[in-house]
């Protein structure tokens, strides 16, 4: 972690812009500098890794999970997790306002939307999130939040695909807002990775995840 990298990043995005440093793999040392420069919100993408980092580091750290989560796992980064950016599927959803609700927290969540043409990417398909709202399981939900959509674009050199995965999820997220939520709370919009996050902002973004920008290639 070079503090000097993350000042400058950040002092180059654009207000609206937020950051999520994702720490996944990375030394409590890491973390520790880029809190003690001032940083707040890291993002992490194993349940296990996460629970041990939160553990170790000060108690006002905004942590995210951002990776593809198992129900069984939901138990464990309840008590803390501000948000989960990766809530991809019905039962998902249900464990983690259940979770929430033992430990009397409101824990904000993402919908995860699958934007990219691999077929390994998590997330939902756009015609069954919609479904699945419309059937109702949400307004039963007062433990969690939906706060805004996230999403991931084809790992590719080819900018105008990334580009064009980018404004799909804006589109999906301004009709999910216009059509089923509040408007002040369904706000964030989680698109960008070091390799595309330029564009992502273009395209709407107002919460990028960086992770090797930050704190260097992971091995
Ligand atoms: C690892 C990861 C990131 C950060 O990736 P970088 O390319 O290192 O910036 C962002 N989002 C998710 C979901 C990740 O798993």
């Amino acid at each position: 972690m070079n503090v000097d990298v993350l000042k400058s990043f950040k002092n180059e995005l654009p207000e609206h812009v937020s950051l999520v440093a994702v720490s996944k793999t990375k030394p409590i040392s890491d973390i520790q500098l880029a809190y003690d420069a001032g940083h707040r919100v890291f993002g992490e993408n194993r349940a296990f890794e996460l629970e041990e980092k939160y553990a170790q580091l000060p108690n006002d750290i905004s942590w995210h999970m951002v990776g593809h989560l198992q129900r069984n796992k939901v138990k464990s980064i309840a008590p803390f997790v501000d948000f989960i950016q990766s809530a991809d599927s019905p039962r998902i959803i249900k464990e983690i306002n259940k979770e929430a609700r033992k430990n009397d927290r409101t824990i904000n969540i993402l919908l995860q939307i699958k934007i990219a043409a691999e077929d390994s990417k998590y997330g939902w398909d756009f015609k069954e999130l919609t479904e699945y709202i419309e059937s109702g399981p949400l307004s039963n939900y007062h433990n969690i939040q939906v706060s805004g959509v996230m999403g991931m674009a084809t790992f590719t050199d080819d900018t105008e695909q990334v580009r064009s995965e980018f404004k799909k999820l804006k589109r999906y997220y301004d009709r999910l807002k216009s059509l089923y939520f509040s408007a002040n709370k369904f706000k964030d919009i989680s698109m960008g990775m070091s390799g595309d996050y330029k564009i992502a902002i273009e395209e709407g973004s107002n919460m990028i995840r960086i992770g090797s920008i930050l704190f260097g290639e992971r091995v």
